[in-house]
Formats: structure tokens, sequence, C-alpha cells
């Protein structure tokens, strides 16, 4: 019994002199590190440093004694405080929990930022986005719009034109027709609508009593696309402002939107124009009336008598709101 209680009291002295040893190793190899004092590391009073300077020594860097200690395959989070210490014999090889504690302290808990004031948004005036047709000068005339083209090269449409095809008529017209792009005779003569189709649209615009003089005609595209291909958006979005100043100078009573593209460039719509042809639409107060295109006419005569019902509102509405 007495040679067992010597035993194991001498076991113990043995474990605690490995660790007075362990501890005196690894506070040496801290020192080598330009650590002097524990003190002042621990996490309540450690001063954070930044993130990157927080990581703890590779196992590989530490003294052989730390080494000895360090469970490499510990989780990266460091363990919580210890529970009460178990007897010395089954820990004589785990550090002290408060060497873990200096060498990866918690990182601090940030606080999140307070919000930014709330901009205070009458000290320099109102500022309201602006809408398409106040991207114009006031005043503006369609010359300073055509300056304002100049030689565009605003879209890739300007790779393959030879001439830009400006809106063409009276800007005091009452009546304006907008079609999708020019085609290879508008290319050619920098006018719109002078082809078979523009012929036929030279009919249509005599059947309702007008002459092609009387009306402004023009495209939400001035370049020809290759190949007669359909705009992409992006080059729609691209050119129709120009339309869009020039609608805002004439203010006619009413617009004609030839075929689907131009219809669902200038009202911004899904539908297409089968489901919205022959009914008045609006634009910023203005009266549109979608129909189909005169070249689609060209291909399928049989359409012209529902482009001929359009053509009546139209002449009607003008006839109704002549001044
Ligand atoms: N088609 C159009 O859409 N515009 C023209 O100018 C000519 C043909």
């Amino acid at each position: 019994m007495c040679v067992f209680l010597m035993d194991e009291k001498s076991q113990a002295r043995e474990v605690l002199k490995s660790l007075a040893e362990t501890v005196a190793e690894a506070a040496s190899y801290l020192r080598e590190l330009g650590v002097d004092s524990l003190e002042g590391l621990t996490p309540s009073t450690a001063e954070p440093k930044p993130r990157e300077e927080h990581h703890a020594p590779k196992p590989s860097a530490l003294s052989p004694a730390l080494k000895r200690h360090a469970n490499v395959e510990r989780p990266a989070t460091p363990a919580k405080p210890s529970p009460p210490t178990p007897p010395l014999s089954n820990k004589a090889n785990e550090p002290p929990p408060s060497l873990y504690q200096t060498a990866m302290p918690k990182k601090p808990v940030r606080k999140p930022s307070p919000d930014p004031p709330a901009p205070r948004e009458t000290l320099f005036g109102d500022i309201t986005p602006k809408d398409e047709l106040s991207l114009g000068q006031p005043g503006e005339t369609f010359e300073d719009i055509r300056a304002d083209i100049g030689e565009c090269v605003r879209c890739p449409l300007h790779q393959g034109r030879n001439t830009i095809v400006h809106t063409e008529g009276d800007p005091k017209a009452r009546l304006l027709f907008v079609g999708e792009a020019p085609g290879a005779d508008e290319d050619a003569t920098g006018r719109p609508f002078v082809g078979r189709a523009g012929q036929l649209l030279n009919k249509i615009i005599e059947a309702i009593g007008l002459k092609r003089e009387d009306v402004l005609i023009g495209n939400v595209n001035r370049c020809r696309p290759p190949a007669n291909r359909t705009p992409t958006t992006e080059e729609a979005r691209t050119c129709k402002p120009f339309l869009l100043r020039e609608i805002n100078i004439a203010r006619p009573d009413v617009i004609v939107v030839l075929g689907n593209t131009a219809m669902k460039n200038l009202l911004d719509t899904k539908e297409g124009i089968t489901r919205l042809r022959g009914e008045f639409q609006d634009y910023k107060g203005i009266k549109v009336m979608p129909t189909f295109h005169p070249a689609y006419l060209l291909r399928d005569p049989s359409k012209k008598r529902e482009v001929w019902d359009d053509m009546k509102k139209v002449r009607d509405y003008l006839n109704s709101t002549k001044k």
C-alpha cells in the first residue's frame, strides 16, 4: 500500500517535472518568437491584430515541446475552456488550456457598422430621372438632331451602311410613319421608304387624302442592317432616342407604326402586331396606330384590307381633330 502510494507520488512528480520543462521550453520558444510575456496576450486583453496575423504558427514551425502538445488534427476552432481538470495521470500530455488561448485569441466580434445617414434629397435640389424625351435640348430642331448624330458609330450597324437615313418630311406634320430600318434602296439614296415598300406606302398615304410631303416618315434605326436583318434590341435602343427627340419636336397627332419590330420598339411592348394592330395605342399622349408593314403587304396582299381599315381610323381621327 505504502509502496503503491510512493509509486504514485513519484509518478506525479515526474509528470509535474515534465510539464514544468514543457512550459519552460514553450516560454523560451515564445521568447524566440519575440513574445516576452504572456501577459496582455490573453483574449480578454489582447488588441486584436488584423485577420491575417492571427494564425497560430503551423505545427511544423513549433518547438519540439509544443509539437508534442499541439494536436495536429485539432479542429481550427480552439477548444472551449477545459472542463474541471481530470486526474493528472490522464492529462499529462495535454497543454494547459491557457496555451491554446494564448496562441489563438478569439476573433473579436465585429459590430455591424451603423447604416449611413439617409441622403437629404432636397439638399442640392430634387434630382429626378430624365425620361427619353427630355434627352433633347429645349428648342432643338431636326437639324440639331442630325448634327448630333453626325457620322454615327454608336452601334455596329454603322459598319455596313452607306448612308445614314434620317427622318424626312415636314416637322409640323400631323402624321408620322415609323418603320424598322432602311433597306438597300434607302441605304443607297439616304431617304426612308423609297424602294418597293416605299412606293406602296406612298399609295397608302394618298388613299387617306394626303401627299408624301404632308407627312413625316422615319425609322427606329437609321442604318441598314446587314442582309436586311432585324435590328437587335441594343441597336434599336441606341438609335431610338433620336427618333423620340424628333417626336418631341413635331408632336404629331398620330403616329402610324409599320410592322412588328417598329411597334415593339416604339411602344416598349411584348405584344405582337397581329394583336395590337387596328387599335389606337398611346405614346406619351400621342395616338399610335400599329399596322402591318408595307413589305409584308407585298408578300401577302390579302392583308391590305386590314391596313385599309386601320388607315381609315387614322384618317377619321385626323379629320375629327382638325383645327
Ligand atoms: N423598310 C423600313 O422599315 N424602312 C424603310 O425605310 C424601308 C423599308
